[in-house]
């Protein structure tokens, strides 16, 4: 099903240990990756719900797994260790948790020269098909052109394809990169939905990191031909807020409001499956004849779920009720079927592939048609598996800098 990647997990195992170690990334050593060393970091101290949800679902075959997530468990790299806040999203404040700002402070520190507020609106070409500048406005629309011997186009999986089509010349009249067709097509992310429950027992959702861990033992096997693979994410995002809102609104007050406040926050658990999508061509990012505020064409996204996504989701709502079953949990409240919600990660739109007829770039990320453009994203993974794209975008793009730099 889907497509091949052109590289095999050996070519990119060392770039992961790289990655993790420069994002600093921690890990449970029982997570079942085939690993050849271990994360750079012991995973983050279980919360009392992760532990409830492990012992509850113990010998069923739901093992609980923490997940690997980029944030200090213990103070690393000039940061502190997470203190359990429950903010992680959509930033960590105490930046126990890596951002890409802090890449983009170590490149200035390494003398990278950022230019800020620059929004790139076309990439130049020459008659050997090299690329020799890029063009881009400042906030008020002035214009400038930057040139440059290897150009590296990182933008997220959604404005890349963009800024290719974007830049179509009279040679190629179908955007940069494009011989192929496919720039923007098979856009991925991770469809999800999710299911709330009342737990039996207090379990005290919000101490700790927001997404502690996950059921990752229902995204592989011979299933897959047919239904999509998915991971079961176990939420342990504070409650209070939505809790409050929502009694209120129903004309709750008083003590017995605040009564209600406790109950619903100890108990009102959910989870959601992060579900894998098909590479689809007919799933796509196209240029929209509506302008942003510079005059730039927007980017148009078609996007639909399949019946291969359809029955992992039917799958997946199977296992919710045997979970909740399991914790004793009532007033079930599934998202309507049919409703999918989305995950920002974005992959799939400038796919790598060993055949320049169907893909975009080649397994170190450069482009088939510009031997001097490199593309590092997310939207370079042909594939979008179960799991958040972010590490493997980042170990894919240092292989590709390793690649430059020897060829430079
Ligand atoms: S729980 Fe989240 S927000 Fe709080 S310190 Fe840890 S990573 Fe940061």
């Amino acid at each position: 099903m889907g497509r091949d990647w052109p590289i095999a997990y050996e070519d990119l195992e060392p770039f992961y240990q790289e990655a993790e170690v420069k994002m600093g990334v921690s890990g449970a050593p029982n997570n079942g990756s085939p690993r050849a060393k271990p994360f750079p970091m012991q995973p983050v101290a279980e919360s009392f719900l992760e532990q409830r949800f492990r012992e509850r679902l113990a010998g069923s075959g739901l093992d609980v797994i923490t997940n690997t997530t980029a944030r200090n468990s213990i103070n690393y790299d000039g940061r502190p260790a997470c203190c359990g806040n429950n903010n992680c999203m959509p930033i960590c404040p105490i930046d126990a948790q890596y951002h890409g700002g802090l890449a983009v402070d170590a490149a200035e520190k390494a003398g990278a020269k950022l230019v800020e507020n620059a929004v790139v609106y076309r990439i130049e070409h020459d008659a050997q098909d090299r690329i020799v500048a890029v063009h881009y406005y400042d906030p008020d629309k002035g214009t400038h052109r930057v040139t440059g011997k290897t150009f590296i186009l990182a933008a997220n999986g959604i404005e890349s394809p963009k800024l290719l089509l974007l830049s179509s010349s009279e040679k190629f009249k179908n955007g940069l990169a494009n011989s192929s067709g496919s720039v923007g097509q098979n856009l991925m992310d991770h469809p999800s939905n999710g299911l709330t429950f009342d737990a039996e027992e207090e379990l005290w959702p919000g101490r700790g990191p927001m997404s502690p861990a996950s059921i990752n033992g229902l995204r592989d096997g011979a299933f897959r031909s047919e239904s999509a693979a998915f991971r079961i994410d176990i939420s342990n995002s504070s409650r209070v807020e939505s809790i409050t809102r929502n009694l209120i609104a129903k004309g709750v007050y008083g003590p017995e409001l605040e009564r209600q406040i406790r109950f619903y926050a100890a108990h009102e658990v959910s989870l959601k499956n992060v579900l894998e999508i098909l590479p689809n061509p007919d799933n796509k990012v196209v240029l929209s004849d509506k302008k942003d505020a510079l005059g730039i064409p927007r980017p148009q996204v078609h996007y639909a779920m399949s019946d291969y996504v359809h029955k992992g989701m039917a799958a997946a709502k199977a296992q919710y009720i045997r979970i909740a079953t399991m914790m004793s949990g009532t007033n079930l409240r599934h998202t309507p079927d049919g409703i999918y919600g989305n995950n920002q990660h974005i992959t799939g739109t400038v796919s790598m592939g060993a055949d320049a007829k169907n893909s975009v770039v080649d397994g170190f990320g450069r482009a088939h048609d510009h031997p001097n453009l490199y593309i590092a994203s997310t939207g370079v993974m042909p594939t979008a598996a179960t799991v958040n794209s972010t590490l493997t975008a980042v170990a894919i793009a240092l292989r590709s800098a390793e690649h430059i730099h020897a060829n430079a």
